[in-house]
């Protein structure tokens, strides 16, 4: 699996899915989820209830696909980040997210998919520390996947990205 690093936004990507930093409820927020739910249009939120409807709510750490509807992506995986707080270690969830992903995009069949910095936004994450734990847990997972993706909005995040990609790079 090759691990790329692009600056950029997740809804311009010509890949087969999209990973969403959602909220538990599913049916959209703000940030990278707003702009996937917009970009995706009617199709998506019908899937999107649908997904609600037979699974409550997802879990923080979890995985689940539907489809993407209106957007270049044929799916969106949908994960929910763990908030940030200095007074508990949740590197393990955020960790889980990227696991979950991959593993939901193997079954798919997906051969590419394109990753925001899940919780590096509202959820309050310090991007260092989001890069880190993104890049490291891609890394260890020997995934059907033929491209990871990160996609960075801004530039911080895009130098944070590529530094954990290099440091790590053998
Ligand atoms: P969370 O609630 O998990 O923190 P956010 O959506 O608030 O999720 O932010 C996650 C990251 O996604 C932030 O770094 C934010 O800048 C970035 N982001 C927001 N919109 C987009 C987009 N359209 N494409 C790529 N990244 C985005």
């Amino acid at each position: 699996m090759r691990i790329t690093v692009v600056r950029g936004d997740i809804i311009d990507q010509d890949v087969d899915a999209v990973v969403n930093a959602a909220n538990s409820g599913l049916l959209g927020g703000g940030g990278v989820d707003g702009a996937i739910l917009r970009a995706g249009g009617q199709a998506q939120l019908d899937a999107r209830r649908a997904l609600r409807d037979r699974i409550g709510s997802l879990s923080t750490g979890q995985a689940a696909a539907t489809i993407a509807g209106d957007m270049r992506a044929r799916w969106v995986i949908h994960v929910v980040g763990p908030v940030w707080t200095s007074t508990e270690d949740r590197g393990g969830l955020l960790g889980s997210c990227y696991r979950e992903a991959l593993r939901v995009a193997d079954e798919l069949g997906a051969r590419t998919v394109a990753f925001p910095a899940v919780s590096a936004g509202v959820y309050g994450w310090p991007m260092r520390s989001a890069a880190d734990i993104a890049v490291t847990t891609i890394r260890a997972i020997d995934a059907g996947v033929d491209e990871a993706r990160f996609v960075l909005f801004s530039d911080g995040a895009y130098a944070e990205f590529s530094r954990a990609l290099d440091r790590q790079d053998p």
